[in-house]
């Protein structure tokens, strides 16, 4: 199957998921949207009202402020795929439980993430950063590039957050501003790998370079 043809059935099968207890409360399950060959993934916490009604990610107040971040950083929703952790929306915004996190990650977000493949993943928000940095605290390691089983992970402050204490706004805009450098830096990363000489078999472990962050 395809990158495109792999979201689509995914996003299908969200349509009709009774996986978990999620599935009760929801109008629309919203699976997530943006083109299959992004080469940036931002994975929010789950949908909202606003996302519920409408099948579609951060379509509500957060969604406003994550559309300026983004024209901040040079950046349009049209080529960046947005996710979340659950794809339905957790009864009165309630925090996802584990049980419905490792449900929904497992049969979805993690196969979208495997079929687009992106250069740089921006977890917005605990939930999402949690599935690649568990012991980590976001207020600690916002904004700093890490790589985590291979993939570059961005975390960053949920546009939530900022909304809700002005405080975190200069943090979060701050931290969407280095996300095109970050970008740059991965690709060039890439790209000298993929021209470097295949290293001698005596040659020991590839170190991972993360010179350039
Ligand atoms: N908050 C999220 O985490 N995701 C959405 O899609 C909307 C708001």
């Amino acid at each position: 199957m395809t990158a495109v043809e792999t979201l689509q059935f995914i996003a299908q099968e969200t349509k009709g998921c009774t996986l978990c207890g999620l599935h009760a409360g929801r109008t629309k399950a919203v699976p997530g949207e943006g083109p299959p060959d992004a080469k940036i993934m931002l994975i929010g916490e789950g949908p909202g009202y606003h996302e519920d009604r409408q099948g579609r990610p951060f379509v509500g107040p957060s969604g406003q402020f994550l559309d300026e971040l983004l024209a901040m950083a040079g950046l349009q929703r049209s080529e960046v795929f947005i996710g979340n952790v659950v794809k339905c929306r957790p009864p009165q915004n309630r925090d996802p439980q584990p049980d419905e996190v490792a449900t929904c990650t497992e049969h979805y977000l993690f196969r979208q993430i495997e079929a687009i493949n992106p250069t740089v993943i921006v977890t917005l928000g605990r939930f999402s950063m949690t599935l690649f940095m568990p012991r980590e605290k976001i207020s600690r390691i916002h904004g700093q590039p890490r790589i985590v089983d291979g993939r570059l992970i961005v975390p960053m402050l949920h546009p939530a957050a900022a909304l809700h204490q002005p405080q975190n706004r200069p943090l979060i805009e701050a931290d969407f501003l280095r996300l095109p450098e970050i970008l740059a830096n991965a690709e060039h990363e890439a790209a000298s790998k993929a021209a470097a000489p295949a290293p001698q078999q005596d040659d020991g472990p590839p170190l991972e370079q993360l010179s350039l962050f």
